[in-house]
Formats: C-alpha cells, sequence, structure tokens
C-alpha cells in the first residue's frame, strides 16, 4: 500500500432511488462484477466499496441502497446507512432518472446533502432512453432544487459519460494514503461477495416475494492448502417453511440450479475451483429482528 503524501483518495456516494442504475453504473466504473445488479428494486442491501486505482488517485465508491421509507428494522437500517453514508465522504452522487420531476426520495436525498453540506454531483443516467433535448428540462429541474457541483449524464448501460463522471470523481480527491492495497475491488470479505451472489440468484430464479424475505449467510469459507480449491457452505435464511420449500423445489432441483449457477459466479469472481454446499433453513421474521438483520446486513 502507497503511503506518501503524493497520494489522493476520493470517497463517493452513489445515491439514488432503487433501480436508477447504481449498481450498473459501480460495475461499469470497477470494470468486475462485484455490486448486484437486478431488474427487480432494493436487490442491494449491503453497502459496498468499490475501489478504483487512478495512479496516484483512489477512487472508493459506496453503493448504497435504495433510499426509502422504513417499515421495518432491516429498512431503517438502510435509510441510517444512506444517512451515514453521506455524512463523511468527499462528494455525493445522485443518480437519477432521466426524467424532469424530482419525486420525494431525490428530494429527500437532495435534503441530505444540503444538511450535510458534501458536494453534490448529479448523475442523470439512462440517457440512452431519451432524447437529447429533453435533459435540458431534466437539468433545470434538479437546479431549481439544488446548486450541484457537476452535472454529468451517462449511460451506465453502454459506458456514456463514466469515464467523464469517473474525473469528475477524481477532482473531489483529498491528499492523504490510499485506503486500500492496490489492486483490490472491495473492501466486503469474500464471504459476503459470495453471499450476495447466492442472493442474486435466488432473486434471478424464484418469485419476488419470497427472495425479499430471504437472506444467505456464509457457514464456512475455507481455501485448502494444497490446491485451488475453496470449500464453502451456505445458508439460505426464509421466512416460512412454505418458502422453504419452494426455495428447495421439486426433488431439490431448484436448489441444485441456484447452487450450479451461483457456483459458476463464484468462481469466476475467485478464480478457483469452488465446492458449494447449501441449506435451507426458516428463521420466522428475521427482518424484524434487530440483531439478526444486523448480523444479514453488516460486514463481518
Ligand atoms: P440500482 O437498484 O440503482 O442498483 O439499479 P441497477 O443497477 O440494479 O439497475 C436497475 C435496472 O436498470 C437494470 O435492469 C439495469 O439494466 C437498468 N439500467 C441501469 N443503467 C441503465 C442505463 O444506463 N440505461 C438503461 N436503458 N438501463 C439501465
Ligand atoms: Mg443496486
Amino acid at each position: 500500500m502507497k503511503q506518501t503524501a503524493d497520494t489522493r483518495c476520493a470517497m463517493i456516494t452513489i445515491a439514488g432511488r432503487p433501480n436508477v442504475g447504481k449498481s450498473t453504473l459501480v460495475n461499469a466504473l470497477v470494470g468486475e462484477k462485484i455490486a448486484i445488479v437486478s431488474p427487480k428494486p432494493q436487490t442491494t442491501r449491503n453497502r459496498i466499496y468499490a475501489v478504483i486505482d487512478r495512479g496516484d488517485t483512489q477512487v472508493i465508491l459506496l453503493d448504497t441502497p435504495g433510499f426509502h421509507r422504513a417499515r421495518t428494522k432491516l429498512g431503517e437500517q438502510m435509510v441510517r446507512t444512506v444517512r451515514e453514508s453521506i455524512a463523511d465522504v468527499d462528494a455525493v452522487a445522485l443518480v437519477v432518472e432521466p426524467v424532469a420531476s424530482p419525486g420525494d426520495i431525490e428530494r429527500e436525498l437532495i435534503a441530505g446533502i444540503k444538511q450535510s453540506g458534501c458536494p453534490g454531483v448529479l448523475v442523470i443516467n439512462k440517457i440512452d432512453t431519451v432524447e437529447k433535448e429533453k435533459l435540458f428540462a431534466v437539468i433545470s429541474a434538479y437546479a431549481a432544487l439544488h446548486d450541484f457541483d457537476a452535472v454529468v449524464p451517462i449511460s451506465a448501460k453502454n459506458g456514456d459519460g463514466t469515464q467523464q463522471l469517473l474525473a469528475e470523481f477524481q477532482s473531489f480527491a483529498k491528499s492523504g494514503p490510499k485506503l486500500f492495497p492496490e489492486g483490490e475491488v472491495t473492501d466486503q470479505p469474500e464471504r459476503q461477495v459470495c453471499a450476495e451472489l447466492i442472493r442474486e440468484k435466488l432473486l434471478l430464479c424464484l418469485d419476488k416475494e419470497i427472495p425479499h424475505g430471504t437472506a444467505v449467510v456464509i457457514d464456512r469459507f475455507s481455501e485448502r492448502i494444497d490446491t485451488e480449491i475453496i470449500d464453502i457452505d451456505a445458508t439460505i435464511y426464509c421466512e416460512k417453511s412454505s418458502h422453504k420449500g419452494i426455495i428447495i423445489g421439486k426433488n431439490g432441483a431448484m436448489l441444485k440450479k441456484i447452487g450450479a449457477l451461483s457456483r459458476a459466479d463464484i468462481e469466476r469472481f475467485m478464480g478457483a475451483k469452488v465446492f458449494l454446499q447449501t441449506w435451507v433453513k426458516v428463521k420466522e421474521n428475521w427482518r424484524d429482528n434487530a440483531s439478526l438483520s444486523q448480523r444479514f446486513t453488516v460486514n463481518e
């Protein structure tokens, strides 16, 4: 890790409503599949740090969960995560849809940015879906709400504007040691990334009612000493025994499918062969149990 005085760091929170494209953006910038991308809202439950090294500058991205009103204790935690993540970063990137009508979530996030006094970058995503002329209305609608330090229209999907955005993020860097070793893309323990990859497959394979009541805990993550093989034991927690049946499927077919898809992705991420064993357990109301949801959502 470089600790010289001429290194710089920029901590950037990526904020925005669910489905606006935050994970896609983080993935586009990092160039590796870390943040979870899904067409379903609220897929990102954890705060994920992605680290991008650009010469002497390190840009650290915080991918926050969607800002929304708390209905369960887990929800309250998500909201707190967003507020806290605004508190001590160098800039907040507010990612919005290319529509000229800021919603409640955007207004609350802007209020948070104002309160914190933190520089704000307006990121208008999905410009591939609108005509260029329509962007002016979007920009002026947001300019009326806040004096953003920069406005960057992008398409996270096809990469338009993402390098300009990264350059903008770099401009907020402050002198200081790099906070992460070079070459690392996340500070999440590897087991948490694995848990997220499994959870992504649950979302992919099952109806949306079930996955939002599920959590994945990695019980064992051990690398064999002499070979490049990693043994992983994972437990999928769900809220009802009927859900357990659906997750396991007929003759275990669904769990097998989830396991196979997960293993392929984990192997790609780890660059090693993986033996993955999965279990399904029922834990009623785990979302309302603060200590459990803490365990499920916070880095170990
Ligand atoms: P998040 O909830 O904010 O993290 O959003 P995701 O990154 O999971 O993206 C939600 C959906 O929007 C996915 O289906 C993405 O493929 C899609 N999406 C993200 N960025 C773009 C973009 O620039 N253009 C288009 N057309 N779709 C996008
Ligand atoms: Mg996301």
